[in-house]
């Protein structure tokens, strides 16, 4: 479904991508893992067309992300939810979530308004409320509920765990399971190692901007050196 060859990212001097390639499948759950800075959110960013790529391709349907706008992007059926959640704190939760179906006629954004606030009903109960007042764990809902007002095929999740108490981390991680479930292709940025690869069915490691190991989640979760380096603090 998502086919990256050699992606480059770079802030002016600072070489954040080093030429990475990975693949998802159409239907599969990828996880990329690595420490703060190894360059998984400027992986993501790239994909959605937030920063410009300095070189490399990433083909989906046909079309070379890299070169569309990220308006282009979501209209071919990716939607993010961003590292930080980045909801509209003085906008309504409803309001939150119309953000999303920007790309969509007003009836239709309603109507997925409608699914996503029955998906969520923390988010149905809390509707007319100002978003900034909503606990970490519901912004976290918002922020991924705002991504499936497109009924995403391809959906992208930057850190969806973090800063979270574990028991919402958990809850996390099963919508994210359901999702997967119900056919939804996932290319999932965490710092939560254990449970990423708990949930993917392939995963990369990324550092220092490079790919360095890849494989299926659940070999990588038995490795002892991911184990020593990625799943200690877990
Ligand atoms: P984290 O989990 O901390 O977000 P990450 O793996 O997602 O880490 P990136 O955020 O992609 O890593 O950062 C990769 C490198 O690019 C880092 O060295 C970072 O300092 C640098 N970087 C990221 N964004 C910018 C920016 N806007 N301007 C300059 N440098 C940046």
């Amino acid at each position: 479904m998502l086919d990256v060859v050699n992606l480059q990212v770079a802030y002016g001097p600072v070489k954040a991508v080093h030429g990475i390639s990975l693949r998802v499948e159409k239907g599969e759950l990828v996880t990329i893992i690595g420490a703060n800075g190894a360059g998984k959110t400027s992986t993501l960013n790239a994909l959605m067309g937030l920063v410009p790529a300095q070189g490399g391709s990433a083909v989906m349907k046909g079309h070379d992300l890299l070169k569309n706008n990220t308006e282009k992007c979501c209209g071919l059926g990716i939607a993010m939810s961003p590292e930080g959640r980045r909801v509209f704190g003085n906008m309504t939760v409803a309001d939150n979530l119309r953000a999303g179906g920007t790309s969509l006629s007003r009836a239709k954004c309603e109507i997925r308004l409608g699914h996503v606030l029955k998906r969520f009903p923390i988010l149905g109960e809390r509707a007319l409320q100002l978003a900034g007042t909503l606990s970490g764990g519901e912004q976290q809902m918002l922020a991924i509920g705002r991504a499936l007002m497109v009924d995403p095929s391809f959906l992208i999740l930057d850190e969806p765990s973090l800063g979270l108490a574990p028991k919402i981390v958990s809850q996390v991680f099963a919508l994210i399971a359901e999702l997967k479930a119900e056919g939804v292709t996932i290319l999932l940025v965490e710092q939560n190692v254990k449970k990423s690869l708990a949930i993917a069915d392939r995963a990369y490691v990324m550092e220092l901007g490079r790919i360095t190991r890849e494989g299926r989640a659940a070999e990588l979760a038995a490795d002892s050196n991911i184990h020593d380096a990625y799943l200690g603090a877990h």
